[in-house]
């Protein structure tokens, strides 16, 4: 027995950072939605307890330190369940991008096992256990738009932005999360993005607004050391986007745009300047399919 699962990449429409928290984490306050930039996660039914682990990308850890993997096990183990899996992951979404990539598949995991191992929790009970593997695997258990508090895991959910295209390019550089959160200044951000705004462009389907409200306090840290990163914003505003921001901690950029001859026009610019450009949609929590 076999299931496929959609593992959507997910942008931050918002990402502010209120404080350092004496348990190490930062406190966030951003808006998040799940784009159609997606892995394929396979899992295939195991008589045995074994957990094994493929992906197609070399430089994805496969064994215990894939985000995957621990979904697995810590399901296993909470449920006693006396079955394995052989998970395999089609790696779409760039590793180390600001994308969510890793938390996505393990999210996917999670509601793949939910299935192959008849356990009927539901996504409240996922996004608690997702909760343990990082921080923003309770927001990709659902998918779909939110606003996420705490270190990520408080969500609330949201209807979808009015829709528009995403164009996301990201330069040939990964970048530590952990890196980048050690070298923010809490109390030096200048800039604190505009999140009631944002959360109302949503509500009332208000794309410029949308536009206007995009802000990452991450930005500042990844930009100054990566050039490239700003060229890249500049390259879609000039090319004609209507809103540009870096996801998460980068180092991918994003532009939204609603007229497709746009779209055309900005992907054609950043492909004569880096090889990872996507041009995709936004997606609903219902689009959040089990392939078969
Ligand atoms: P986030 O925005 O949640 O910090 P990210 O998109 O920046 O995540 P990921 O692609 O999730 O980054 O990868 C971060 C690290 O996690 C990688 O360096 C990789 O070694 C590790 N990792 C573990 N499991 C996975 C997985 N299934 N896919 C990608 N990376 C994984």
């Amino acid at each position: 027995m076999r299931v496929s699962i959609k593992a959507p990449a997910k942008i931050n429409l918002t990402l502010d950072v209120l404080s350092k928290r004496p348990d190490g984490y930062h406190e966030v306050e951003m808006v998040m939605t799940t784009v159609d930039l997606a892995d394929r996660v396979d899992l295939t039914l195991l008589e045995s307890r074994d957990i094994l682990i493929d992906c197609s990308a070399s430089f994805v850890p496969n064994d215990m330190r894939n985000h995957a993997y621990k979904a697995a096990k810590l399901l296993q183990e909470r449920y006693s369940v006396n079955k394995g899996v052989h998970i395999y992951i089609d790696k779409q979404i760039p590793v180390a991008a600001g994308l969510a990539g890793g938390s996505s598949d393990a999210a996917a995991t999670l509601r793949g096992l939910n299935r192959l191992w008849n356990l009927r929790l539901s996504l409240d009970e996922l996004a608690l256990i997702g909760e343990e593997i990082g921080s923003d695997v309770p927001f990709c258990v659902y998918g779909g738009t939110a606003l996420a508090k705490g270190r990520g895991e408080k969500l609330r959910h949201m209807i979808s932005p009015t829709p528009c295209w995403v164009i996301l390019a990201k330069p040939p550089i990964g970048v530590s999360t952990a890196d980048v959160y050690g070298n923010l200044r809490v109390d030096q951000i200048k800039k604190h993005p505009k999140t009631e705004e944002m959360l109302q462009a949503i509500s009332e389907q208000d794309f410029s607004l949308m536009a206007r409200s995009l802000g990452n306090v991450l930005e500042e840290v990844t930009l100054n050391r990566y050039p490239q990163v700003r060229q890249i914003k500049e390259l879609m505003l000039e090319s004609g986007a209507d809103g540009v921001l870096m996801s998460g901690s980068g180092p991918t950029v994003f532009a939204l745009v609603q007229k497709e001859a746009k779209v055309h026009r900005i992907y054609n610019a950043l492909r004569g300047f880096v090889k990872d450009v996507y041009a995709v949609r936004m997606l609903g929590e219902s689009e959040m399919e089990i392939l078969d």
